[in-house]
């Protein structure tokens, strides 16, 4: 069993086979998915939890939990009216964190205060409603500038509430790493961990202890290899457990429960619930456990 952390379901690269999409996901061993709630920009922050309700009951698909939230690339769009929608978002059950946020000064597609202030924003929003935070970063070429100013953030903004968090698609250095994990983070691998410049990735994901270990796809982005440029999609979570074992020196099996095994207890889910879910109807597949 598998469980893919971050995929952007509600992308429309996946108009035509989102089902189909859906069911090789199962097939290839997905339970879950976190549906990633950014949309195409906070005026459709709510599709994935569109997309976790309408196949709530399938039994031939994962179950989709979701988050939501405004990406650093549409921090200029993080105005009042699209920080009141993420707080109304953020009661729903389906709702299991807030993100992704973060900073991104590799592509500086808003300005970079302007990126911190939406940050700390939507930091705030997810402390009130008691949520853990899914953080995009990515720093300027050869500099760690967004990782510090990220870490800097993290330690005045949310170190205290103890809810902790995912590092997504992992890129950063061990020392960054640790200094979220000291706030509660997980860290998860994407399929650029497979890419053969991804050294310094697959250095640190060797040496993370294995409870803190997340896998994911990011898809429809960061194809594997052999697939590098094609759409992605969550079957292909796969091949991140294959690579991840191999880095570490364990086996597929091992890599893939460990990984989920962090997901749903992180995450306060419980897998078992799901079957009666289908059988009501009425609830959601994934109820808290305590
Ligand atoms: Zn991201
Ligand atoms: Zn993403």
């Amino acid at each position: 069993m598998l469980v893919d952390s971050h995929a952007h379901l509600d992308s429309e690269r996946y108009a035509e086979d989102r089902e189909a999409m859906l069911v090789r996901a199962r097939e290839a061993g997905v339970e879950t998915i976190l549906a990633v709630g950014i949309g195409e920009g906070p005026d459709t922050m709510h599709a994935a939890l569109d997309l976790s309700r309408e196949y709530r009951c399938r039994a031939d698909m994962p179950q989709i939990v979701v988050s939501a939230g405004i990406h650093p690339h549409e921090a200029n769009l993080a105005d009042q009216s699209a920080l009141n929608k993420l707080d109304t978002l953020a009661v729903e059950p389906e709702v299991v964190a807030v993100g992704e946020i973060g900073l991104d000064y590799f592509y500086d597609n808003s300005p970079r205060e302007v990126q911190q202030r939406a940050f700390v924003e939507q930091m705030k929003i997810a402390a009130a409603h008691k949520l853990p935070i899914l953080i995009h970063c990515r720093a300027s070429t050869d500099s760690t500038n967004a990782w510090d100013d990220a870490l800097e953030l993290l330690n005045e903004h949310w170190h205290a509430t103890g809810l902790g968090g995912v590092l997504h698609c992992f890129a950063g250095e061990y020392e960054h790493a640790k200094q979220a994990m000291d706030m509660n983070f997980l860290v998860s691998f994407a399929g650029n961990i497979t890419f053969p410049k991804a050294q310094p990735i697959r250095d640190v994901a060797a040496k993370l202890p294995a409870d803190r270990m997340l896998i994911e796809t990011d898809a429809p982005f960061l194809a594997p290899a052999p697939n590098r440029g094609k759409r992605n999609e969550p079957a292909m979570v796969q091949r991140v457990a294959e690579q991840l074992a191999e880095v570490r020196g364990s086996d597929y099996e091992t890599m893939a429960l460990t990984t989920t095994e962090n997901f749903y207890r992180f995450f306060r889910l419980s897998p078992t619930t799901r079957a009666q879910a289908r059988e009501t109807g009425t609830n959601l597949g994934l109820q808290a456990e305590n």
